[in-house]
């Protein structure tokens, strides 16, 4: 790996420079930024680098406190060996960016950043690693805990049976989020049973577990055959799942395993109380955000009683939040503080009408339809989660464009709904 920048409080500030390249840690080759960060901690160090001539320098270190200040260049990212029957990257259009077609599925990244992966591609030294480094929590996509459904679902023969590498993990102090991506008439009913028993006879080592639906776009040509759940067998799922809850709070004081929003959103029905939640532990994954949306702007409205204004406000939003977002938020800033604001639903033309959260929502349907509704708004709120970090929408589209081809103020909106209702008022 390549250092990329030396920070002027590092001890090595001066000795080495951008370009030289990491060669060792104690003799030893060093894997990537965490194996570094794990090597570099602790008495009696050793680093070599090499210059870009290749000459070497030994660099002696009798105690290491805290961070080396080095960023090393280090892109390498270990891809998927699953083709999954439910892959949303294979359900996209030709002709997106490149990086959305990546099959990414790395340890390092579950345990940096929370990203799901199936352990298809983690080898038994990497299991060891996992175990030496503590490289804890971990994030796992199971589906099915019956090895054979879940190599056909991941259509992966090769694919490690999972629940003795769940074990050997958690036996030696790895804690694993476990989720099931449910499909119907796949992995549902007695399968889901099976799959929420294994994994909760691994609790506390299996810390929690989600279930969430199956995300279908248009895209699905020559792609096997699934269907979206309806409202009754959503309703189903929660209330199975709900009773499960209860069962396993009895014995182990939590209740483990949590429907995914969406499954309360297609079932038409309130969202379980914040403590229902208990600390959130998938929250990213769409595991009691709706609730957390809803509580934290019943917590904080009391402080929006003193805006003032006459601006029309619309505020755009995908299907599956416009039912929770239309019942008490909206009406409480409309007719309790007598603001103009109107919310306004997008169907997804580009993924197809099936896919309703607002995060998939791309540049050229907001503004199809932004455009359409111009005279009725004199400022827009886009959602939240549909630009990436760059400010462009999922279709490249930038946020600037929205404001130079609607002449008027457009937002994105926050997690905190009551800072979004101040900003757009203000
Ligand atoms: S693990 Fe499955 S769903 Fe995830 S990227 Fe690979 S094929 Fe797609």
């Amino acid at each position: 790996m390549k250092v990329l920048n030396i920070d002027p409080d590092s001890p090595l500030f001066g000795y080495i420079r951008p370009g030289y390249k990491l060669v060792s840690i104690n003799g030893d080759p060093v894997q990537d930024v965490i194996d570094f960060r794990f090597r570099t901690i602790g008495d009696n160090v050793s680093i070599k680098f090499s210059d870009p001539k290749g000459e070497e320098f030994d660099f002696d270190f009798e105690e290491i406190e805290g961070d080396l200040g080095i960023t090393l260049d280090d892109h390498r990212v270990k891809f998927c060996k699953n083709d999954c029957i439910f892959c949303f990257i294979s359900q996209q259009p030709q002709g997106m960016r490149r990086v959305l077609y990546f099959r990414e599925e790395d340890y390092r990244l579950s345990f940096t950043h929370g990203n799901f992966i199936t352990l298809s591609n983690t080898t038994q030294a990497d299991l060891d690693r996992i175990i030496e480094q503590r490289l804890s929590p971990l994030y796992v996509s199971v589906h099915a805990t019956d090895d054979k459904l879940r190599r056909c679902m991941l259509r992966n023969e090769k694919l490690p049976d999972i629940l003795p590498r769940l074990k050997l993990l958690t036996e030696n102090g790895i804690i694993i989020h476990s989720q099931v991506v449910l499909c119907p008439d796949v992995n549902d009913g007695k399968h889901l049973e099976k799959t929420i028993n294994d994994l909760a006879a691994l609790y506390p080592g299996v810390e929690s577990l989600a279930v969430v639906p199956v995300g279908l776009t248009k895209y699905r040509k020559r792609l096997a055959e699934l269907r979206a759940y309806n409202a009754e067998e959503a309703n189903q799922i929660i209330d199975r799942i709900e009773e499960i809850q209860k069962q396993l709070f009895k014995v182990h004081g939590t209740r483990f395993v949590w429907p995914g929003d969406e499954f309360y959103v297609q079932a038409d029905r309130e969202f379980p109380k914040l403590k229902e939640y208990e600390i959130m532990s998938q929250f990213e994954n769409g595991i009691g955000m709706a609730r957390e949306f809803i509580s934290s702007f019943n917590r904080r409205r009391a402080g929006l009683k003193n805006i003032r204004s006459d601006k029309r406000v619309m505020m755009f939003t995908g299907f599956s939040a416009y039912p929770f977002l239309s019942k008490d938020m909206i009406p409480y800033v409309k007719e309790t503080l007598g603001l103009d604001l109107s919310l306004e639903r997008i169907s997804n033309r580009f993924w197809g009408e099936s896919v309703t959260v607002s995060g998939l929502l791309t540049g050229q349907d907001l503004l199809r339809r932004a455009r359409a509704l111009s005279d009725k708004f004199d400022t827009l709120i886009l959602p939240p989660n549909c630009l990436n970090n760059d400010n462009l929408v999922l279709d490249n589209l930038p946020l600037e464009q929205f404001e130079e081809v609607l002449k008027k103020p457009v937002l994105v909106g926050q997690y905190n709904f009551a800072a979004t209702i101040k900003e757009a008022f203000a």
